[in-house]
């Protein structure tokens, strides 16, 4: 029910852990987060129930690095329970994903992986998507934004995601439709989140996404925005009043 994600020059726990309490207020069964390390370690953490039942869970691990996303779940398919909770890896474990919103045509999608040998980890419909993701990215040889905007053009539902792959440890990409979705932009650092309220505390300055537009976030770069057929946009800037 509600995603945060940062990339900059900062330790990004904090910030993502502060920003999903900003979003409780939506409601939620189950929280996790997903940071890559300096070492380019994918590591995926989640807790079913509070927030502050993640912050416990968590204490002991490696939460470093500068770049992360993270989820709070208000449960559509499959019980609320650690397994269901987001972000969900691929097979491989090299991609972490979060969805907020309904892939409608998930049975199919997840019949398909199937019998391509794939096997689920969650009754989630958000799994099928980033299975879907690494089965395209790897039998099609493609980069990860190739293969999420094929993947979305499958997808019947809504969504608003968020992916990260071990493999370009300085990039978010970000894609929503149905399900809002923004981006703070701030001095050589991003956020992203459901709403702005995450991100008044940094910036003022914010892009909103429409349907089926996919965010390129990247460190060290400007904001790119394209949509799901390949078609560049240039993002609107809007300054939102800071608290
Ligand atoms: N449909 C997804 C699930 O049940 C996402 C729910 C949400 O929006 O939090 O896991």
């Amino acid at each position: 029910c509600g995603i945060v994600g940062y990339v900059g020059m900062r330790e990004a726990y904090p910030i993502l852990i502060k920003g999903l309490k900003r979003l409780e207020y939506r409601g939620y069964d189950s929280a996790g987060v997903a940071i890559i390390n300096n070492n380019q370690n994918l590591n995926v953490y989640k807790a079913k129930g509070k927030v502050s039942e993640l912050e416990a869970y968590i204490s002991d691990k490696d939460v470093s690095g500068t770049i992360g996303i993270a989820h709070t779940r208000w449960a559509t398919h499959g019980e609320p329970c650690k397994a269901n909770a987001h972000p969900h890896y691929s097979s491989s474990e090299n991609i972490a994903l979060i969805h907020n919103g309904i892939i409608e045509n998930y049975a199919v999608l997840k019949n398909r992986l199937q019998e391509k040998g794939y096997t689920f980890k969650s009754s989630t419909d958000t799994e099928v998507l980033v299975q879907l993701i690494e089965y395209i990215k790897v039998s099609k040889d493609l980069d990860l934004l190739t293969a999420v905007q094929l993947a979305l053009r499958e997808v019947i539902g809504a969504y608003a995601i968020a992916v990260l792959d071990k493999e370009r440890p300085s990039e978010i990409i970000a894609a929503r439709k149905s399900s809002p979705l923004v981006v703070g932009i701030g001095d050589n650092e991003f956020f992203l989140a459901s709403d702005a309220t995450p991100i008044v505390e940094y910036t003022d300055k914010v892009v909103y996404l429409e349907d089926e537009e996919i965010a390129l976030i990247r460190y060290g770069e400007d904001l790119k925005v394209v949509n799901i057929q390949n078609v560049s946009v240039t993002p609107e800037i809007q300054t939102v009043a800071l608290n």
